[in-house]
């Protein structure tokens, strides 16, 4: 895991742990006023803890909707980058990843300078398309020029 990316694990950790105590608590509160129902259904013990017990669940509940709508999932979106093997061609072309992409994987014949079997796989890496743009290389030749 990346440095940048540990704060938000650690609050997500915490929020985690947080989320388990009150779960516990709650299911904790739920069963013994039951058990103080069973065993006493006149007295008021059993409801404060009952209500304490649903009102932490139900905090639990309003939060894991509030958390569910915060935090967005992220469509990684993983791309092929190619380029030609050539000297003096400067043949680029980024392309969605297809199943079977590797990295130094030959592609045949390139489409700039004719040499064969020169394209080959340079890069792959995914990236969010919210966030940021694809890599851009100088000189790129799209696929459409072809
Ligand atoms: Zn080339």
């Amino acid at each position: 895991m990346s440095g940048d990316q540990q704060p938000q694990a650690r609050v997500s950790r915490f929020v985690l742990i947080l989320l388990a105590i009150g779960m516990i608590l709650s299911l904790y509160l739920i069963v013994t006023a039951t058990a103080a129902y069973f065993q006493d259904p006149q007295g008021s013990e059993w409801q404060t803890q009952l209500l304490f017990g649903l009102l932490i669940l139900g905090v639990i509940w309003v939060f894991n909707f509030w958390m569910r709508g915060r935090t967005r999932k992220i469509d990684w979106h993983t791309v092929s980058q190619i380029k030609c093997e050539q000297e003096g061609c400067e043949y680029s072309e980024i392309r969605d990843f297809k199943e079977g992409d590797y990295v130094y994987k030959k592609l045949g014949q390139c489409p700039s300078c004719g040499g064969q079997d020169t394209l080959y796989i340079d890069l792959i890496y995914a990236y969010n398309p919210l966030a940021v743009k694809p890599l851009t290389t100088e000189g790129t030749q799209s696929a459409q020029s072809t």
